[in-house]
């Protein structure tokens, strides 16, 4: 009989279908009405209902399958029992049938690290921007993201009523990244995607210093990686600190699986091992192609101004 599934391809599988959970109960406290908005730091700084259930449902899930694994959540939340309706146990079994790549096949459960943003895009679900939404569960072995998987719970939403509603893409080094359709960015056309609630001076002189022909203004980490690896845009920008590991970790893995490059605004690679700092404080510079592009135009004063 075949072996059983490496750890990382379970871990994989699994976080596949956390994911499609989390994305019905983002969907299902929208649709109820009553989104029950904390602020956290600031009015730019939510939490909602949605944000709660779906950490609680992610990080029980994954925690009953794997209970050596280190899951850090973005929510603080009190250590209440979590019902059982917010169990997931499923396994994705697309994935569990693709090989795992050699160099992770002894990888033990207290080796990882997973990284859970469980509503990414708050200020922008919370007005109604649906699509901007995500859910990221990102996996770090040796302080580096080596899978992800992002869910859109509103993929489609403005679509028609026959379009599938929401979708699930996922990826791991060396094996690639699926669920969407890979597209690059319109050649010769420098089009910046950034933040549209998080904004600042920094970020606007940052953006300007690279005559970029667009700017896309939208919310959400993992949306913006979409918006490269769909070919929307050519470059995320986003030069201040606020976006944190669970932010980037998901997006990631997926962008390269897939060829492209993330770092801080300096060049620096990120790194997600379980001490690690939580704050990216020196930004975020991706792109799928061209990241020297990029990387070269971004003025040393603005560089400066951001301490990792
Ligand atoms: P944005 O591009 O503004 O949607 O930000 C991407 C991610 O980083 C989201 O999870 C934001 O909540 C987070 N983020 C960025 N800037 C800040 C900030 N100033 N305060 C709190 N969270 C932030
Ligand atoms: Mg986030
Ligand atoms: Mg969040």
């Amino acid at each position: 009989s075949m072996a059983s599934p490496a750890l990382l391809m379970r871990v994989v599988a699994s976080a596949y279908s956390v994911a499609e959970k989390a994305a019905t109960i983002v969907r299902n406290v929208m649709s109820a009405g009553d989104l029950g908005i904390v602020e956290k730091a600031g009015p730019n700084d939510l939490q909602t209902k949605a944000d709660r259930l779906v950490q609680m449902s992610i990080c029980a899930s994954l925690a009953r399958k794997f209970p050596k694994v280190t899951i850090i959540g973005e929510e603080e939340l009190p250590n209440d029992d979590v019902t059982e309706d917010l169990i997931e146990d499923g396994l994705c079994e697309e994935i569990l049938k693709k090989p795992c790549p050699a160099q992770y096949t002894g990888i033990k459960e207290e080796e990882l690290v997973i990284w859970v943003d469980p509503l990414d895009g708050t200020k922008e679900y919370t007005e109604g921007l649906l699509d901007h939404v995500t859910v990221l569960i990102g996996i770090a072995y040796g302080g580096k993201a080596i899978a992800g998987v992002i869910n859109q719970p509103y993929y489609n939403y403005e679509a028609g009523a026959n379009a599938v509603l929401g979708r699930t893409i996922w990826g791991v080094l060396g094996v690639g990244a699926f669920g969407f359709q890979l597209t690059e960015a319109p050649a010769g056309k420098h089009i910046v995607v950034t933040t549209r609630s998080h904004s600042s001076a920094l970020v606007n002189e940052c953006i300007s210093a690279l005559k970029p022909d667009t700017v896309i203004r939208v919310g959400g980490a993992g949306n913006k990686i979409i918006q490269l690896i769909e070919g929307k845009a050519s470059a995320y920008v986003f030069a201040s600190p606020g976006c944190k590991k669970w932010d980037t970790c998901a997006p990631e893995a997926i962008l390269h699986a897939v060829g492209g490059k993330i770092t801080d605004i300096r060049g620096n690679s990120f790194q997600y091992n379980k001490e690690v700092k939580h704050m990216n404080s020196a930004g975020v510079l991706a792109t799928l192609r061209n990241y020297d592009y990029y990387a070269s135009r971004i003025p040393n004063t603005v560089k400066e101004s951001l301490v990792p």
